[in-house]
């Protein structure tokens, strides 16, 4: 393609994209296509000579589209937004057209000063304190665009991990590094984020799992407490990641007092995640739900999410860049450049090495809105939350389970979680709009994004409509269907389902069907002692402690995927029985295809437990047994070799 087809080919592609984004209503919100659709619909070899642009586009649209989840689409009410909009396109065109890689400021100085500049823009208009921002004078801290949350705060627990282990070695130069690490603990409430769990299993680290208060906030008395008890038993508590406005159902974390609390603990990293919910600090009105930030280490939002810009944009910013770097810096010879010690080498502050020209397209958003223009998107979606909420409650039927602060709204009907799952599951079946579950206090809720970027009230007021119409229905049939019959058949509808819709709710990233065992369990018992690991079918190695204060909690072990063998066992004899292990739960709402077929076949773009593991002797090829000083992990890992000896990751290479 030389420049003059790219003017003309660019031009039909913007044209494309205007009339997809135009008529985006005229389409299924949601595909209906089985997993694997796509291979029988395309060559299984790369054409050997080139193809015709005509015929690529025809593709797209035939054969493509059909399988898309349209995520701007005003029936998409899912997960949270995913940024979208005209200048952000753009924005990210120029950077692909510049095509530079801008690792260190010499790679490319713009690309590293633009985004040091953005980002002090964007933390100011937040509100975040002044410490964080890069140009200000005195300040050690400043911003960086990641990827994803996930790898904000895997960044972060890289660097207090790093600080903690420097902490110890000084304190005692003689033991072992490794030793050390195994003594590491961080803190997450129950209702953050998975991707913490699993900067957890990446960081080789313990994470202890908070019960929060029934408005699904994490209080700082629980944090202090569960560290004061951690401590007695020889841990090192070096982490704590708080959320603000979680996956679930929007909540905060108590921030003020999780801070205060922190402040015996200076050497523990705060680490604030507002993925979704930061976004919306840049309103004044917004800000207090920003409090307590001044005790933050670091804070992280994507305005991927919510801010109008296309992913992948998250922002993280630091209070301190040495200590985030410091754990990052390698240094070869033919990375250095003349001016490293006057300025700023992003490649420092992440996991990659090459960088994209992101900031660019923040920036054409920050100057094409301007504060005030994002100001009013967030307003706007915010108020079609609150309408959504009214025309909930106007119905006594439904039930609202959230407090709506931002453009989340949780609901249910009241009535089982049985009759919520079936509500949920035929209206994303009938693709006229997209809903995703969650579990708020124990019990299954839906959750209703405002999400499309235009979105009217007219929209808001269809969704009720639609679901009010399936809620009658169901209602009715639930009324009027003999018991045996509905058993029958919503088995047999639930098997269809499952398989129809897994290709596309997989998604979810629910902490608590990521981790049934905090559903099932009790009231805890009152001792200090760490008692012997919670063990359920279907569930993870996680060591529940009892505790002295009012809340339950469980610590999860870095390796607990691996030792996971009683589901891992079951599952790999019997594909039916429905319970994949822990690991695997958030990839896995209420659907998923049972049948053995599938099972091997490679089909499908999620990995399943039965492609990942098959069934060997872990234990004969690993010798894994940590030290017997971290008492916790020492009890799990002897119980578990004892009780499933047969588990062996394999070796050869269907997974996805
Ligand atoms: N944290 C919170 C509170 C989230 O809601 C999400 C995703 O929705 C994440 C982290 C993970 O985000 P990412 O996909 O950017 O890793």
């Amino acid at each position: 393609m030389d420049s003059a087809e790219f003017r003309k080919r660019g031009m039909q592609m913007v044209e494309y994209i205007c009339n997809y984004l135009e008529s985006l209503s005229n389409r299924r919100v949601t595909p209906s296509v089985e997993p694997g659709y796509l291979r029988h619909l395309l060559p299984s070899e790369a054409p050997q000579e080139p193809e015709n642009w005509d015929d690529i586009m025809n593709d797209v649209e035939e054969k493509i589209m059909p399988g898309v989840t349209h995520w701007q689409h005003p029936r998409f009410h899912a997960y949270f937004p995913a940024g979208n909009s005209f200048p952000s396109i753009l924005g990210d065109m120029l950077g692909d057209g510049i095509g530079c890689i801008g690792f260190s400021w010499a790679a490319s100085p713009a690309c590293t000063e633009l985004e040091t500049i953005v980002l002090d823009w964007l933390g100011k208009a937040i509100g975040l304190p002044d410490h964080f921002l890069a140009l200000k004078e005195g300040s050690t801290g400043g911003g960086v665009i990641q990827t994803s949350a996930s790898e904000c705060i895997l960044v972060t627990m890289l660097a207090a991990r790093a600080q903690a282990l420097k902490r110890l070695k000084s304190q005692y130069p003689f033991v072992e590094e490794g030793h050390l690490l195994s003594k590491l603990i961080a803190y997450c409430s129950k209702e953050a984020h998975s991707c913490v769990e699993k900067a957890a299993m990446i960081c080789f680290v313990k994470l202890r799992i908070l019960e929060p208060d029934d408005n699904a906030s994490l209080r700082g008395k629980t944090v202090a407490e569960a560290m004061e008890e951690d401590e007695l038993q020889g841990l090192v508590p070096f982490f704590v990641s708080t959320t603000l406005g979680t996956t679930g159902s929007c909540a905060f974390d108590n921030l003020p007092e999780i801070g205060k609390q922190l402040q015996k603990y200076s050497y523990v990293w705060l680490h604030v995640d507002a993925a979704y919910a930061g976004n919306s600090f840049i309103c004044p009105e917004l800000k207090p739900l920003l409090k307590g930030i001044e005790y933050a280490d670091s804070f992280n939002t994507n305005p991927n999410k919510w801010l109008l810009t296309n992913f992948d944009c998250s922002t993280l910013w630091v209070r301190d860049r040495i200590r985030l770097t410091s754990a990052l810096v390698v240094d070869p010879l033919y990375l250095k450049h003349g001016y490293s010690d006057a300025a700023i080498d992003y490649r420092h502050w992440g996991v990659p090495l090459s960088r994209r020209f992101r900031s660019l397209k923040l920036w054409f958003v920050l100057r094409s809105y301007g504060i005030s223009g994002l100001q009013h998107y967030i307003r706007h979606h915010i108020k079609l939350a609150k309408l959504f909420e009214e025309l909930v409650l106007k119905d006594n039927r439904f039930e609202i389970c959230n407090e709506v602060k931002l453009g989340l709204v949780c609901f249910r009907l009241k009535g089982t979680d049985k009759l919520n799952e079936k509500l949920l599951s035929i209206i994303n079946e009938s693709g006229k709009l997209h809903m995703v579950p969650a579990s708020v206090n124990e019990r299954y809720i839906i959750r209703f994004c405002a999400v499309a970027q235009n979105a009217k009230s007219e929209d808001i007021e269809y969704a009720w409509d639609t679901i009010v119409d399936f809620a009658n229905e169901l209602l009715e049939k639930e009324q009027h269907d003999d018991i045996s019959e509905i058993a029958i058949s919503r088995k047999k509808q639930q098997d269809i389902l499952a398989q129809k819709r897994s290709f596309f709710v997989r998604m979810v990233s629910d902490p608590k069907i990521y981790n049934p065992a905090i559903n099932k369990a009790g009231t805890p018992k009152l001792s200090m002692e760490l008692v012997s690991p919670v063990v359920s079918r279907g569930s993870a190695p996680i060591i529940r402690t009892q505790s002295s204060v009012d809340h339950n909690s469980w610590i999860s072990w870095p390796l607990a995927f691996l030792f996971n063998s009683n589901s891992i066992g079951s599952s790999s004899t019997n594909s039916n029985s429905g319970n994949p292990p822990l690991r695997f739960r958030h990839l896995d709402t209420n659907v998923r295809p049972h049948s053995a077929s599938r099972r091997n076949s490679g089909a499908g773009s999620s990995p399943s437990p039965e492609n990942e593991f098959v069934t060997g002797n872990i234990s004969s090829n690993l010798n894994l047994i940590p030290n017997n000083n971290a008492q916790p992990t020492s009890t799990v890992h002897h119980q578990k070799q004892e009780q499933q000896p047969h588990l062996r990751k394999k070796s050869h290479g269907n997974e996805n």
